[in-house]
């Protein structure tokens, strides 16, 4: 892959700029550009295999995840190809008969789009596609660690003819190519998915050109289980929430959260079955988890559990690397359960990104709201139960931006996605995911003007 400069930032922004400022793009009817984005989505499916297989070489992940993501992506790209013409703006009444008042919906200008490695094309979709729908102009840059499935996104995003400087792909490192580009004074918006100190960085990047910023950070996602919850779904869901993709994901349910009555038993058969996931390729059909994503992530999540062990955690399942020598090409790790987990301890307050899972245990319902809430993150967060009241009291009391109510980890390209707290800043997904690549402008028109007369003279 290539590394791009600070002279390639510089191309990639003033050929992004000069789309913006006089190419057609912008000026294109929202509902031709809505097309355009069917047309990519059509694309989507038809490369569907090859991109899925691509997404499983680059990330590790298997090729049902893959497949899942492109499907995902596809759905995003139709739900903007959508909502593109029906989002203009609105009229507002102005108290008077002779003037008209409206606000017009009008994009930013070129959005800078950063994307980080363990949902590439997923994640830098759910940017790209609204983005595009509002007549943006764009910059992306997907992780250096997983920068092939955004290559072949861009390459349909071409074939379906969306006119050029309109996507402009950078490949290389943050700390070169995407510091240069959050630091671009070309740039109007940055929207940034990627760890809390990266976005803290990029913040104060954007402050400095008083540029917008949309940021979409870390979890510490509480998974609460309440001991009248259908025992089976409730674990065969902690498994899923825990260890889909190796747990590798912004939303996992790393933190589990169990009323005392169930615990140890629920700790047992989740214990037993995270024992029998099976690891390996991800593109061999039997692989149910693939290696984390590179050796260095692996060596941090190693540490964390070593801490977690020395803070006084119980080891219930995992916590080495698998002991089968055709394994031990890869970056696996097994995944661990950790028993007897505390609020001081690191494991729980920081997020792992890997997969581990912490178990808590709690009597009240007020404790397991306390509990779920005692993280400076608000990403997402479970509930599990029978009794629908105490379903709603609990969903609305945590402060998290994604709450499930029996069932863990989907998504809806209609319904916003994002953080509380140090999860991020603005909402990705739905209405408001387009609205963050739309500028507001209000226009008065007062159809029959007449002198005031506020000033005599
Ligand atoms: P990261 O912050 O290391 O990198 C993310 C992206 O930012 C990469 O493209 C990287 O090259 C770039 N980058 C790094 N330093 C930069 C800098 N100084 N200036 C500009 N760009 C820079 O994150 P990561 O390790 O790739 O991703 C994992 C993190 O992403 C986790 O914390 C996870 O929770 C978070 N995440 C959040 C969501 C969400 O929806 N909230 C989704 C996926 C991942």
């Amino acid at each position: 892959m290539a590394e791009a400069s600070a002279d390639d930032v510089d191309r990639a922004v003033a050929a992004a700029r000069a789309a913006f400022d006089s190419g057609p793009w912008p000026r294109t009817p929202a509902t031709e550009r809505g097309r355009t984005l069917a047309r990519i989505a059509d694309l989507l499916q038809r490369d569907r295999e090859s991109i899925a297989r691509t997404e499983s070489l680059d990330t590790g992940k298997t090729l049902k995840e893959g497949r899942a993501d492109v499907d995902d992506v596809t759905a995003v790209f139709r739900y903007y190809a959508g909502l593109a013409g029906t989002h203009a703006g609105r009229v507002v009444d102005p108290g008077r008969p002779d003037v008209v008042s409206r606000i017009t919906h009008e994009p930013v200008g070129v959005c800078a789009l950063i994307a980080p490695w363990n949902y590439p094309l997923l994640q830098m979709s759910w940017k790209l596609a609204p983005a595009l729908a509002a007549g943006n102009t764009t910059v992306l840059k997907p992780s250096e660690l997983t920068p092939l499935t955004t290559v072949a996104l861009v390459e349909l995003v071409e074939e379906a003819a969306v006119p050029s400087g309109v996507v402009n792909l950078l490949l290389g490192a943050g700390g070169m190519a995407g510091r240069a580009m959050v630091a671009h004074p070309g740039v109007d918006l940055i929207s940034f998915t990627g760890g809390l100190a990266t976005g803290q960085e990029i913040m104060a990047a954007a402050a400095r050109g008083v540029r917008r910023v949309a940021l979409e950070l870390g979890g510490n996602n509480p998974n609460v289980v309440f001991a009248d919850a259908d025992f089976d779904t409730a674990v065969d869901y902690a498994l899923t929430a825990a260890f889909l993709h190796s747990g590798q994901v912004c939303s996992a349910g790393a933190r589990l959260i169990l009323q005392e009555e169930i615990h140890d038993r629920f700790v047992e058969e989740l214990a037993a079955r995270a024992d029998r996931i099976r690891l390996g390729n991800g593109l061999d059909p039997g692989t149910e988890c693939g290696p984390l994503v590179s050796a260095e992530h692996r060596a941090k999540v190693e540490g964390h559990i070593e801490r977690a062990l020395a803070d006084g955690a119980r080891l219930l399942a995992g916590g080495t690397r698998p002991a089968d020598p055709a394994l031990a090409g890869g970056f696996f790790l097994r995944p661990t359960v950790l028993g007897d987990c505390t609020r001081e301890m690191a494991v729980v307050r920081e997020e792992v990104f890997g997969p581990v899972v912490t178990v808590e245990r709690f009597g009240t319902e007020e404790e397991a709201v306390r509990l779920a809430n005692d993280t400076g993150y608000g990403l997402a967060g479970a509930v599990w139960t029978a009794d629908a009241g105490r379903a709603e009291r609990v969903a609305a009391a945590l402060r998290h931006g994604t709450v499930w109510i029996n069932d863990f980890h989907p998504y809806l390209p209609q319904a916003e996605w994002g953080g509380f707290g140090k999860s991020g800043i603005g909402r990705e997904l739905g209405p408001s995911g387009l609205e963050e690549y739309q500028e507001k402008k209000h226009i008065y028109h007062n159809t029959a003007p007449e002198p005031m007369r506020w000033f005599s003279g």
